[in-house]
């Protein structure tokens, strides 16, 4: 059994194992960096170790200060929540070596599904559909030439070791692809340390649909069902909902079915996500997995009832899977918000600042996961998301008007945020009917800014 947890991240996913931890009588760590030091994660844990100075190589990205304030602290346990190192094997495995339990998939699982060129081959070998692409890393420009020509334009050039929507870019013929592949390659090697890259055709006008899975040391492995993530601006989620309004039932069971199997390829342990994109014929590709929790988990758990947290404490801790998949009962819609704080009027520009006043929305059908406090400092250090808003109805109308009134409620004032930007994006005719694809936001900016709420916006 786990009895301490030290909790490898900020912000609100923080705080969110550290409540997790709390319900389940195991005590807390929390680190942070020098810029952090009143934030809410340190206040709410039963311990704070300070890591390093505000950049996250010094902090939350120094293996060595965070396994040496586990040890200090007595921690057996290390939860990496998402992004910084939760995707990263060496660490799990020092983890290993120092006898803490890393909360989350193996070093191996996680060294053969963060290469995403590696993964597409062992996902070809499981029979899950992949979008058409290069057998493994591209080479050079040459060899992206001639793989191009082969599957046909416009085709995606990604990074292997991408994540975050970085590493990526659309071209459309031939005569961009030179410029595109260095430019994005050196984009990897920077934000990465590794430049490789491979080829995908990019499946125009695609939804992004993502399974939730979770599976245990002995092998028994189940998925939640989906959640709808279509609505992203530069590859990245804005606005994510489960169920997803695409989907029929027999297009579920089948994705449902390869999610599992897809897991099953690497013998999957605890919470991991297998992101599909489905075409408007409802063909669907497998595009990667992530291997941890991801930001948008509490609308499953809204429509499952299952705390996916506390699920990943009980597989860490060697306990079998209670869960079946006949056990598993999906109910009701929900949705969520990110709230970032940047400028929607001016290119999203991200900013920081002191929160000089906060309303948080409440009632029934609404949660909120955040670190905010009134008098808090936003560093201008970090991700830029500063609060998520999930809405739960037993309907998505009901979803959607809770969600409406709730960002009505929400005010965050002394800095910019896309609170109204959502409020604009929610009331836009293609999102109340639930006909839109990860194109959608770009397409369609200046009119979704536009949009006074009430009125429809295509
Ligand atoms: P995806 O990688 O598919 O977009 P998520 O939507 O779960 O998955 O987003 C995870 C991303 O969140 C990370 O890649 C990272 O850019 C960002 N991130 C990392 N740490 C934090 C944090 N503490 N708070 C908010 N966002 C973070
Ligand atoms: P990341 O690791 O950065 O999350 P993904 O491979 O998950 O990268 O892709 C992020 C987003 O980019 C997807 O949700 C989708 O919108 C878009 N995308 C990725 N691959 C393709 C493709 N082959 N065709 C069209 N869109 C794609
Ligand atoms: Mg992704």
């Amino acid at each position: 059994m786990i009895q301490k947890v030290l909790i490898a991240n900020r912000g609100e996913i923080a705080i969110r194992i550290i409540r997790a931890c709390q319900e389940m009588g195991i005590a807390t760590v929390a680190v942070y960096s020098t810029a952090d030091k009143e934030a809410l994660h340190v206040k709410l844990a039963d311990e704070a170790v300070c890591i390093g100075s505000h950049l996250p190589k010094d902090s939350y990205l120094n293996i060595e200060n965070i396994i040496s304030s586990a040890i200090l602290t007595g921690a057996d346990a290390i939860h990496p929540g998402f992004g910084f190192l939760s995707e990263n094997a060496k660490f799990a495995e020092i983890c290993s070596q120092c006898d803490i339990k890393f909360i989350g998939p193996t070093a191996e699982m996680i060294r053969m599904m963060g290469d995403k060129a590696k993964a597409r081959e062992m996902m070809i070998a499981a029979d899950v559909p992949v979008v058409p692409g290069s057998e493994g890393k591209i080479a050079d420009v040459v060899a992206a030439k001639e793989t191009a020509k082969k599957i046909g334009y416009p085709v995606m050039l990604k990074a292997s070791a991408g994540g975050g929507g970085r590493g990526m870019r659309i071209v459309w013929e031939e005569s961009e692809l030179e410029k595109a592949f260095l430019s994005a390659s050196s984009e990897a090697s920077n934000a990465f340390g590794d430049g490789s890259m491979y080829l995908e055709k990019y499946v125009q006008n695609p939804r992004h649909i993502e399974f939730q899975i979770l599976g245990d040391a002995y092998g028994n492995i189940v998925h939640l069902g989906e959640r709808d993530c279509s609505l992203q601006r530069r590859h990245q989620k804005v606005i994510e909902e489960a169920p997803s309004p695409f989907l029929t039932q027999a297009l579920r069971e089948s994705m449902g079915e390869a999610a599992i199997n897809a897991a099953k390829a690497v013998n999957y342990e605890n919470a991991g996500t297998i992101e599909f994109i489905v075409d408007a014929k409802g063909n669907f590709y497998f595009i990667e997995m992530n291997t941890r929790i991801q930001v948008e988990h509490p609308i499953t758990e809204m429509v499952t009832g299952i705390d996916l947290i506390k699920q990943q404490l009980n597989i860490a801790s060697g306990e079998k899977l209670t869960l079946t998949m006949d056990s598993i009962k999906l109910k009701g819609h929900a949705i969520e918000c990110r709230i970032n704080a940047e400028n929607p009027h001016k290119n999203f520009r991200p900013c920081a600042g002191t929160v000089s006043q906060l309303h948080l929305p409440g009632g029934r059908g609404v949660r909120i996961e955040t670190g905010l406090y009134e008098g808090y400092k936003v560093p201008p250090t970090y991700d830029s998301m500063l609060a998520k808003i999930i809405t739960y109805g037993d309907t998505r109308e009901e979803a959607l008007a809770i969600m409406d009134r709730a960002l009505g409620e929400l005010v965050i004032e002394g800095l910019d945020t896309n609170i109204y930007f959502q409020y604009q994006l929610l009331n836009t005719k293609a999102f109340k009917e639930g006909s839109f694809d990860t194109s959608f936001i770009e397409k369609n900016l200046e009119e979704i800014l536009e949009q006074g709420v009430g009125t429809d916006a295509e």
